[in-house]
Order: C-alpha cells, then structure tokens, then sequence
C-alpha cells in the first residue's frame, strides 16, 4: 500500500515544558525525530550527557524499528502480513513481543464487545484512509467485508502460532502497535536511569517521571476543531501514557462529509456517534491505545462505563456539540482553556 505523506497529520496533544524555570543546572533537554509506524515520532529526555542521551534515543529508535519490521501490514513480510497471507490455511509461528501484543488486542476485543476488533483490516484497505487509495466503498463491498471482520475468528494455538479462520481476513494493529512501541520506548529509558522525558508517537504520549523542575507534566488536549496546537484543555499528570484518538488525525472529506479512520466493526462505517475525540491516562501505552480507539466507538455512556469499570484508567471524551465528559478520576486533573466548551456532570 503506498503511503501519502500525511498531511493532515497533527500532533494531537501539545507539550508545556518548561525549559527555563527551576530546572536543574546541569540537566539539559536532548530531543530527536524520526518517522515510523507511519507517524512522526519524537523523544525528549533531560539528561547531564548530551552523547548518552543522543544514544539512548536512538536505541529507542532502534527498537521501535524492529516492532514496525514484525507489526506493521505495511512491511510486506511482517509477521502481521504473513498471518494475513495464511488466513483460511495455516497457523503461523510469531516472536513472543508480537504474540503479546496480539492478545492484548483480543482482550481488549472482549472487554468492549467486539469495537475494538484487530481484524478490521479488511475495512482499513477498502477505505484506504491516509493513502492515495481512499474512498468510499459501495454499499455491497461493505456487507461483503463484513463477514471478514470478527476478532473471534483469530484461533490461537499454543504451539502453532496464530491463524485467522477465513481467506480474506486481516489483522490490523493500526489501534494498539503504537502503543506496545511508546512502552518499550519509556522501558528502555528508564532502564538506562533516564529520570524525566517526554515520548510522542504520533500523539501516543508518555511522560516519564516529572518535569526536570520536579512539577507535574502539564499537558495539552488538543482543540478538535482548531489547528494543531490549539488546546481546549489541561491535563496534569507525571509517569503516564497518555493516548487520544480522534476523527481529525486521518480522513478524508467528500460531499461535505468526513470519513475518518476509526471503523465501527459492526458497520464497517467511521463510527459515528457524537464523539470527535477520546483521551486516555493510564499506566500503560498499549492499553491507552486500544482504549481510546475502543471508547471512540462505544460511545460516551459504554464508553464512560467501561473505564469506570478499570482501575487505574481515566478519560476524557470531547463531542461534536462540544461537551467533554470526564471518568470520575479525572474531575480534579483537567482544566477547560477554552470556554466554548462545557464540562457534563
Ligand atoms: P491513531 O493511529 O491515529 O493514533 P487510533 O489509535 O484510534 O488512532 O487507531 C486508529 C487505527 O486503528 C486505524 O488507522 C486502523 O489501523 C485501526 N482501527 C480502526 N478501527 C479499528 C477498530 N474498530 N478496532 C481496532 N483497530 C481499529
Ligand atoms: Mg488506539
């Protein structure tokens, strides 16, 4: 599938670091850039040795790389692609990293009732949202890919690997690979005495411990409706992952319309249900990942239960008609900046 630069690509959670104010002499920011899972990524760490810091990061790159080489369906001969080329024939053998991040997606199948599905790949390539190939199926195409499309028809087997059930079928790691990469990226710099960093992947944020100033990370949700780097509100946190989805980052407008990136798997339409933007704060990247996708989907009031059901999740849901709904966790960590919007109790 060849990729279109990504021009409607944003940033979708905007950083306040205080570079200046209080922070320790000798700790110095050390930041680099790279582009893979087909997103821009950046890291940022304060360290007292710029080269080690330089390292680290790329190590981090590095690392990320290999989860692209076994993940992503974009890599021809990913371990991802090759359960796709074998669906309906064989079960295929992955690498422990994958496996895991596998079932994490099928629990996360489970826990939301089938919105979050991996195998709607077939969807994600009839669509083709964020390439040169994007437009909107007919009618028949869709109930057709429909029967293609169901987690429960990914068989595991212990000593086997995996396999999809149907010919056809596709897995598409689009709404949690991310989220596995941002964790071994906050793994790696913690393990190399990295005390204080920010990781963006492509708006998947992690901040690793506080700010270099010793405060709590502030940090930017962004407006939906305005450019990259507006925000609309506040969170405070340190030491979580951070993730949004929402209908601004890929998609296309025809006849007035937005067709967005993340599929109902029971319509096989961008769901459609009022929301424009989920955020999640948890401990862990590959969940915020697969929650705010699955959240997208539900719906405020599922959506809403769902994280009141888990511990240590929060989140923060925007509508179209502007109204932000918060999980009880939430109330006293974010801040509304823009009083357009209204807070629903
Ligand atoms: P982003 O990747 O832009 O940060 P998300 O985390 O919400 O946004 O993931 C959207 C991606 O997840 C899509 O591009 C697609 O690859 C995949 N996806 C779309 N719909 C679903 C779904 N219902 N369940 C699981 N993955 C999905
Ligand atoms: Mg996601």
């Amino acid at each position: 599938m060849t990729k279109k630069v990504n021009l409607y690509f944003c940033v979708i959670i905007l950083l306040f670091v205080s570079l200046l104010s209080g922070c320790s002499k000798k700790k110095e920011p050390v930041t680099d850039s790279a582009y893979m899972l087909g997103t821009h990524l950046n890291i940022t760490i304060w360290t007292e040795n710029e080269d080690e810091g330089k390292k680290v990061i790329k190590e981090c790159f590095k690392r990320i790389s290999e989860i692209e080489k076994k993940m992503s369906v974009n890599i021809k001969d990913s371990e991802i692609n090759n359960i796709n080329k074998n669906a309906g024939k064989e079960f295929v053998k992955v690498s422990a990293e994958t496996s895991k991040v596998l079932n994490k997606a099928l629990k996360y199948g489970e826990i939301s009732n089938g919105a979050f599905d991996l195998t709607v790949g077939k969807f994600v390539k009839l669509w083709g949202i964020g390439t040169y190939n994007e437009r909107i199926p007919s009618k028949s195409e869709i109930d057709d890919a429909l029967k293609y499309v169901d987690y429960k028809l990914l068989k595991k087997d212990e000593k086997n690997g995996y396999k999809l059930d149907k010919e056809g079928m596709r897995i598409d790691l689009g709404g949690i690979a991310k989220g596995y990469a941002a964790d071994e990226a906050y793994r790696i710099l913690k393990s190399n005495g990295i005390e204080n960093a920010v990781i963006n992947l492509g708006g998947n944020i992690f901040t690793l411990g506080t700010r270099p100033d010793g405060e709590i990370w502030k940090i930017g949700i962004q407006d939906p409706f305005e450019p990259t780097g507006t925000y609309m509100g506040i969170v405070q946190f340190s030491d979580k992952a951070i993730v949004t989805s929402g209908n601004y980052e890929r998609f296309f407008i025809k006849n007035n319309k937005r067709y967005h990136h993340i599929i109902d798997p029971k319509t096989g339409y961008p769901s459609e249900n009022g929301i424009i933007s989920t955020t999640i704060i948890t401990n862990h990247s590959i969940d915020a990942d697969a929650l705010s996708t699955s959240v997208y989907i539900l719906g405020v009031k599922k959506g809403l239960d769902l994280i009141e059901k888990l511990d240590d999740v929060e989140c923060i849901i925007v509508t179209k008609n502007r109204k932000v709904y918060l999980s009880s966790g939430m109330k006293d960590k974010f801040k509304i900046k823009n009083n357009s919007f209204q807070i629903e109790n």
